[in-house]
C-alpha cells in the first residue's frame, strides 16, 4: 500500500517487518540516519562541532553507533579529538583541591563526559521524529492503521502517552481500548507465569508468551531496547 508521505511508508514498512512499538523503531532508525548524515557530510561543520563540544558530544549509545558505520574512522576521529581537547581544557579550568571540582567553574559545563537523552544531538533528533510519526500517524488514523498497529503488539508507555495526548477523542479511545487489550493480555501471561512456579503446578508447561512476558512488559514500559550494536564495528 503506498503512502501519502515518507514518514508513512517507513512506518508501514517498520509495522509489516517488525513487533514492538513503531515509534520507538522509528525514532531508533532517524537517529541512525542523523548520525549517518553527520558523519559524512557535516563533521566539518562548525555550527554543529561547536554545538558538540558544549555538550560534549554524542551520548553513551550514539557515541558507539558512530564507530559502527563503514568508513565513518575519520568522521570519527575529528570529532573525538574536539571532544577530547573541550575534556582536557574543562579539567584544565578546574582549580585541583577537594570539593573544587564540582565547586567551581561555569554552571553551563557539565563533567559528565557524555551527554544524555535530553542533551545528546542524535537524541533530540530521535524524539523530535517520533512526535512527528506519531502526528503523521494520527493524520491517516484508519482501520488497516490500526490493524496493523494492534498485530504488532502496539506502542510503549511513553509513546502511546504522547499519541493521546495529541489524538482526536475517537482516535484516542481506539488507541486505550487496543492497548488495553494487549497489555490485559500480558498480565494474564504473567498471571499463569508466576502461578507455575508453584511447585503444585510445576509439571503445566510454560507456554513461549507466558516466557517472554516480562521481556514484553519492560519494553512497553522503558521503549523498545537499543540493543547490540548489529553492524561490525569499523576496526
Ligand atoms: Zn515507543
Ligand atoms: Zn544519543
Amino acid at each position: 500500500m503506498s503512502q501519502p508521505n515518507a514518514t508513512l511508508e517507513d512506518l508501514s514498512i517498520i509495522l509489516h517487518e517488525k513487533q514492538g512499538c513503531p515509534i520507538c523503531h522509528y525514532g531508533r532508525q532517524a537517529g541512525r540516519k542523523y548520525l549517518d548524515g553527520v558523519m559524512y557530510e557535516s563533521v566539518n561543520d562548525f555550527g554543529l562541532r561547536e554545538r558538540l563540544v558544549q555538550n560534549m558530544g554524542f551520548c553513551a549509545f550514539h557515541s558507539q553507533e558512530m564507530l559502527t558505520f563503514p568508513g565513518a574512522k575519520l568522521g570519527a576521529a575529528i570529532i573525538e579529538q574536539a571532544m577530547l581537547k573541550e575534556a582536557l581544557r574543562r579539567i584544565k579550568a578546574t582549580s585541583s583541591g577537594r570539593n573544587s571540582f564540582f565547586s567551581r567553574g561555569s554552571k553551563s559545563e557539565s563533567f559528565h563526559a557524555a551527554p544524555d537523552r535530553n542533551t545528546c544531538p542524535a537524541c533530540l533528533h530521535e524524539q523530535a521524529s517520533e512526535r512527528r510519526a506519531i502526528e503523521e500517524l494520527l493524520a491517516y488514523w484508519n482501520d488497516d492503521w490500526a490493524g496493523l498497529l494492534e498485530k504488532s503488539g502496539g506502542m510503549c508507555f511513553n509513546h502511546l502517552a504522547l499519541a493521546l495526548h495529541l489524538a482526536p477523542k475517537a482516535t484516542a479511545k481506539s488507541l486505550k481500548q487496543m492497548h488495553e487489550r494487549r497489555w490485559r493480555e500480558i498480565i494474564a501471561q504473567l498471571d499463569e507465569f508466576i502461578r507455575k512456579q508453584d511447585y503444585r503446578f510445576r509439571h503445566e508447561p510454560i507456554s513461549e508468551e507466558e516466557a517472554i512476558a516480562s521481556r514484553r512488559s519492560i519494553d512497553i514500559l522503558t521503549g523498545e531496547p537499543r540493543g547490540v550494536i548489529q553492524a561490525k564495528l569499523v576496526t
